[in-house]
């Protein structure tokens, strides 16, 4: 596969710009660890007050079909990345036609469609749960005779934090659960029965070179993160097996789909201690925030380095640490944070607080409880 990402110029020295579009908080710091480095970023958003937008060097308010908007953007940064994965892809590939896009459009592609998404991995041999596409009443109902019950419907695409999925248990409705999902493209997968979830993140540099992040168990509240734990309490001969596998798998996929950049694979671990990936995100990731202060180089720095086609740091870890995210109301929590010293306090500058909205995270840094790395 040849991407726009490996026929470009190897390396963008700092003072060179990075576009990045969409400008929620991983925009945001983002961009804050690139202005650490030298580097100017231009946020394409939608509007000047987006978290992102307040700490960067440029922005373009524009819709992402606005093509005049696109070509002015691509004219003025030397890279592009994206911080979100449902963006569209026409526009991402009329950049690409233009600029660098890392990482790559088809990397954008398979993550941004649970049907491309799962073929994609058990394509290069990983495991995930059984799955069927579906398309129609008839085909959940076929789905459903197959992998049985309990089994969970999600829609193909645009589904997040636990939108767009519904269980299908021994009372529920298959025309109404159908229905509900309005669309008509979604996937059916067996119910994982999982001792815990997991994710690990892998950057990969434009020199091939991968750099894993220790597995982290990921605790969520109504389908939305809510806590993790780095590392992944998982302990002993079988543990550490796991631990690798699941390091293994973040690294065949980055190497597999030509990666350049950060991406997040999100597993489930089984009873018997088997990784099942649930799905991947090409771009910095909520469970990865612990890196930032726990961490020799912090998911936001790896991936400025990565896309400017530097050489990536250190992933170690120099400690544990628990990242608590500030969901909603929880953002009063940053007061008290202030005067504990193991606490560190990252605010995403949202004027309005909701409920199950990301106001921010803390992470709590703890002693070093081995020498635990899996990469
Ligand atoms: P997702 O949007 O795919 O990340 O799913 C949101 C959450 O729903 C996951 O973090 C799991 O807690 C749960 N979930 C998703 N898929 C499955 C599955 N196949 N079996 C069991 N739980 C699941």
């Amino acid at each position: 596969m040849t991407t726009s990402a490996s026929r470009s110029a190897p390396l963008l020295p700092p003072g060179s710009t990075i576009g990045i579009l969409g400008g929620g908080q991983l925009g945001r710091m983002t961009a804050l660890a690139a202005a650490q480095l030298g580097y100017r970023v231009h946020i394409f958003c939608q509007h000047d007050d987006e978290p992102a937008a307040q700490v960067a060097a440029a922005v373009t308010c524009a819709a992402f079909d606005d093509e005049a908007a696109l070509a002015a953007f691509a004219a003025a940064v030397d890279v592009v990345t994206y911080e979100f994965e449902n963006i569209p892809l026409a526009p991402v590939t009329f950049l690409a036609a233009r600029v660098p896009v890392r990482p790559g459009a088809h990397i954008l592609e398979t993550g941004q469609d649970r049907l491309r998404e799962k073929a994609f991995f058990n394509g290069i041999g990983i495991a995930t749960a059984p799955w069927r596409a579906v398309h129609s009443l008839a085909d959940l109902e076929a789905a459903v005779a197959d992998l049985g019950r309990p089994a969970v419907l999600k829609t193909a695409r645009m589904g997040y934090d636990g939108k767009g999925q519904v269980k299908v248990d021994a009372g529920c409705d298959l025309a109404a659960a159908w229905a509900s999902l309005k669309t008509d493209a979604a996937i059916l997968e067996g119910f994982v029965d999982f001792e815990r979830e997991i994710s690990v993140i892998v950057a990969r540099g434009l020199d091939g070179h991968v750099a894993p992040y220790d597995p982290v168990e990921n605790v969520h509240v109504h389908h939305i993160l809510d806590t993790t734990i780095a590392p992944a309490p998982i302990t002993g001969p079988r543990g550490r097996k796991t631990l690798v596998d699941a390091v293994a798998v973040a690294r065949k996929a980055a190497e597999a789909l030509e990666l350049v950049g950060l991406l997040a694979v999100e597993m489930f671990v089984t009873r018997d201690g088997h990784v099942l990936v649930n799905e991947m995100a090409p771009r910095p990731h909520n469970s990865g925030h612990w890196t930032m202060d726990a961490c020799l180089t912090g998911q936001f720095e790896q991936l400025v380095r990565a896309v400017c086609g530097l050489p990536l740091g250190s992933p170690l870890r120099r400690c544990d640490c628990r990242m608590k995210n500030l969901i909603g109301d929880d953002v009063a929590l940053w007061q008290g944070a202030m005067s504990d010293a193991t606490a560190h306090v990252h605010l995403y500058g949202k004027a309005e607080t909701r409920p199950g909205r990301k106001m921010g995270h803390i992470n709590y840094l703890l002693p070093l409880s081995d020498d635990g790395h899996h990469g």
